[in-house]
């Protein structure tokens, strides 16, 4: 069973999807962008930074190309 425990912390520590998410959210057209995504460097003037859930809570959608 500790060893079960010590397997469950290494995955979170590998997987991202136990972290808060953070994306590139276009406040004009409502994407949002993964940080590497070429859309999200581009996009200097409207982009704000903040967590997934947040981008989804304002009505964002998932960026085509990265999927968000
Ligand atoms: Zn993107």
């Amino acid at each position: 069973m500790k060893n079960f425990l010590i397997i469950i912390m290494s995955l979170c520590v590998i997987l991202p999807a136990c972290y808060a998410e953070t994306v590139v959210y276009n406040v004009k057209t409502h994407k949002y962008h993964k940080p590497g995504c070429t859309w999200a460097i581009k996009c200097t003037v409207n982009c704000i930074k903040l967590e997934k859930k947040e981008a989804v809570s304002r009505g964002g959608v998932p960026c085509k190309v990265c999927g968000g």
